[in-house]
C-alpha cells in the first residue's frame, strides 16, 4: 500500500499573482519554547547536515524492495549505527531476512513515549526510466536520488539522526524516545502487526510517521503549505460476484453471470458523489487562506465560500475529490475460463476507501441499493478502518510550529490521508498519530514517490531535521533541560 494526501489543486479564483494583503504570523510560533531553541543552537549544524547526507546515502543504498521485502539489512545497518551511538536496541523480527527495529532514548517517564516511526521498506523502480541508478544514492544536482528518499528512508535517516543528536547532547527528557523501524508497510503491514504484538514495551502516546510534507504552491504561488496528516482513509477490498446458469458460447441467454455483471458495473458508474467535508480539511482552508489574504484567501478562509464557489474545483482534482468523498474505484475482474463457456459466476474487484465516520456496513448497503439485483453479491477480502486523531494536540501544535518557523510565506495545518499508512493500526491503541515528512517540495517531486527519479533536495535535510527535532524536543525536552550548554548559531 501506499501514503498520499492530496495534490495542487486548480487555481483559485485570483490565485495567481495576486499580492496577500496581511501576513500574521502563526499564532502557533508565539508559543516556542525558549528551552527548545537553546538545545538546537548547541548542534554543530554543518556537521550533522554533512553526517546526515552521509547516512541517507547509505541508507539509499540498501535495496529493501518489498516484496520481498529484506528489511533486516536495514534493520542491521540502524541497529549498527544506533548502538556506536550508545543508544540501546531491540530487533522485532517477522520472517526469514525481515525484521523492525526498536530504539529507544530513555526520559524520567513524567509523560508516556513518544515515537518516531517510519517503515523501512520501499516499492520496486523501473531502472531503466531513471536517470541514475534507483539505489545509487547519488548526490547529483543537489539531490540524493534513490528509491525511498521521499517514501521514506529520507524520513527514517531524520529520526535517526533525532536520537543520534538527542542522545549525543545529552538533554534530560521527559519521557522516553522511541524509534521504530517498521519492515512491509508497501504490501502486507505484517511489519506493523508485529509491533502490535509487542505494544505492551512500547506504548507511545504520540507518533510522528509519513503523510504529508510541505509542500510549494500547493493552493497558492508563492505558499508553502506543510501538510500534516491528522487521518487516513479505510480501505474496503471488495469482490463484486455476479452469478447465473453457466451454458455454452455458442448460444447467448438473458440473465447469465456476465449480463448481470456489466449490468451491475454500469449502474456503479452512476454513482454520485455525496461531499463530506471534514472539519481537518475546512480547517486547514482556514489557516491557508488567512495566511495568503486577499479575495481568494477570504473565499478560502470562510467554510461557507468553499462550499459555494470552490466545490467544483475541489471535486475536479482527482486527489482533493478522493480526500472529499467515499470512493469506489474498479480495479480488476475475474471469472471465465474459456471462450467458448458461460462461466456461472464473474466479477469485478472494487478499491473502496471509505472516510472518518464511515462504515463497512453503510457502504455495502450502498451498492447494494445501487445495484438492486439478487444475482449480484458483494463480498468482503480485506479492510482497515479510517480513524483520525485530534490537531488540538501539543505534539500536532509543535509539528505545526516547527514547520513553518522561519519561512515567510507558510503555513501547516490538518489533512486527510487518501492512502493507507501503518499510523492505522495504531490509533486504536489510543495513540495520536500524525503524519508528516519534514521536507519542502513541489508537487512534482511530490510525484516521484512510487515513480521515477524519486529524490529529496540535499538543501532540506538541515532544515528537515531542524523541524522535526525541533517539534519533538517542545514535547519531550524535560523542564530546565534547554539551559544548559553554550550558544551558538544555528542553520535555519
Ligand atoms: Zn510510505
Amino acid at each position: 500500500m501506499t501514503c498520499s494526501l492530496f495534490l495542487l489543486l486548480a487555481a483559485l479564483p485570483g490565485a495567481q499573482g495576486s499580492a496577500p494583503a496581511t501576513r500574521a504570523l502563526p499564532t502557533d510560533l508565539s508559543t516556542q519554547p525558549v528551552a527548545t531553541d537553546r538545545v538546537l543552537d548547541t548542534v554543530d549544524w554543518p556537521a550533522a547536515t554533512a553526517e546526515l547526507t552521509t547516512r541517507l546515502g547509505e541508507l539509499l543504498r540498501i535495496p529493501s524492495v518489498n516484496p520481498p521485502g529484506d528489511e533486516a539489512l536495514v534493520v542491521a545497518w540502524l541497529d549498527e549505527w544506533l548502538r556506536s551511538e550508545g543508544i540501546a536496541t531491540e530487533v522485532i523480527p517477522l520472517s526469514a531476512g525481515r525484521s523492525s527495529l526498536v530504539a529507544r532514548l530513555p526520559g524520567s517517564g513524567a509523560e508516556k513515549p513518544l515515537c518516531l516511526m517510519s517503515h523501512v521498506d520501499v516499492v520496486p523502480a523501473e531502472a531503466e526510466r531513471w536517470t541514475v541508478p534507483p539505489f545509487s544514492g547519488e548526490l547529483k544536482d543537489g539531490f540524493l536520488w534513490g528509491r525511498g528518499a521521499l517514501d521514506m528512508k529520507g524520513m527514517t535517516a531524520l529520526e535517526a539522526m533525532t536520537m543520534v543528536q538527542l542522545k549525543r547532547l545529552g538533554v534530560p527528557l521527559r519521557r522516553e524516545v522511541v524509534l521504530l523501524a517498521v519492515a512491509d508497510e508497501e504490501v502486507d503491514s505484517r511489519g506493523m502487526d508485529s509491533i502490535v504484538r509487542v505494544w505492551e514495551r512500547v506504548g507511545c502516546s504520540h507518533l510522528v510517521n509519513e503523510g504529508g510534507y510541505g509542500l510549494d504552491g500547493m493552493f497558492f504561488e508563492g505558499q508553502t503549505f506543510h501538510a500534516i496528516s491528522v487521518a487516513e482513509k479505510g480501505a474496503v477490498w471488495i469482490r463484486m460476484i455476479a452469478s447465473g446458469e453457466p451454458g455454452h458460447g455458442s448460444t447467448p441467454v438473458a440473465g447469465r453471470a456476465p449480463e448481470h455483471l456489466s449490468r451491475a458495473l454500469a449502474k456503479l458508474a452512476t454513482r454520485k458523489d455525496v461531499v463530506h467535508w471534514s472539519d481537518a480539511i475546512l480547517e486547514s482552508f482556514r489557516r491557508v487562506g488567512t495566511e495568503h489574504g486577499g479575495v481568494s484567501g477570504a473565499i478560502l478562509g470562510s467554510p461557507f465560500l468553499v462550499k459555494l464557489l470552490v466545490r467544483g474545483r475541489l471535486m475536479a482534482n482527482p486527489v482533493m475529490h478522493a480526500a472529499l468523498t467515499n470512493t469506489v474505484n474498479v480495479t480488476g475482474f475475474f471469472g471465465g475460463q474459456a471462450p467458448n463457456v458461460v462461466p456461472s459466476e464473474v466479477g469485478a474487484v472494487l478499491d473502496c476507501r471509505i472516510l472518518p465516520g464511515a462504515t463497512v456496513e453503510g457502504l455495502l448497503a450502498e451498492l447494494t441499493a445501487l445495484v438492486d439485483d439478487p444475482n449480484i453479491r458483494f463480498e468482503v477480502t480485506s479492510q482497515t478502518n479510517a480513524n483520525g486523531s485530534p490537531w488540538d494536540d501539543p505534539f500536532f501544535q509543535a509539528l505545526a510550529a516547527r514547520a513553518v518557523e522561519g519561512q515567510e510565506h507558510a503555513v501547516a495545518g490538518p489533512v486527510v490521508s487518501v492512502g493507507y499508512t501503518d499510523s492505522q493500526a495504531l490509533r486504536p491503541l489510543g495513540v495520536h498519530a500524525y503524519g508528516y515528512v519534514p521536507f519542502v517540495i513541489d508537487p512534482k517531486l511530490l510525484g516521484t514517490t512510487h515513480g521515477d527519479d524519486e529524490r529529496v533536495p540535499v538543501s532540506e535535510l538541515a532544515p528537515g531535521l531542524r523541524r522535526l527535532m525541533g517539534a519533538v524536543l517542545d514535547v519531550s525536552l524535560a523542564e530546565g533541560g534547554g539551559r544548559p550548554g553554550p550558544r551558538e548559531p544555528g542553520v535555519r
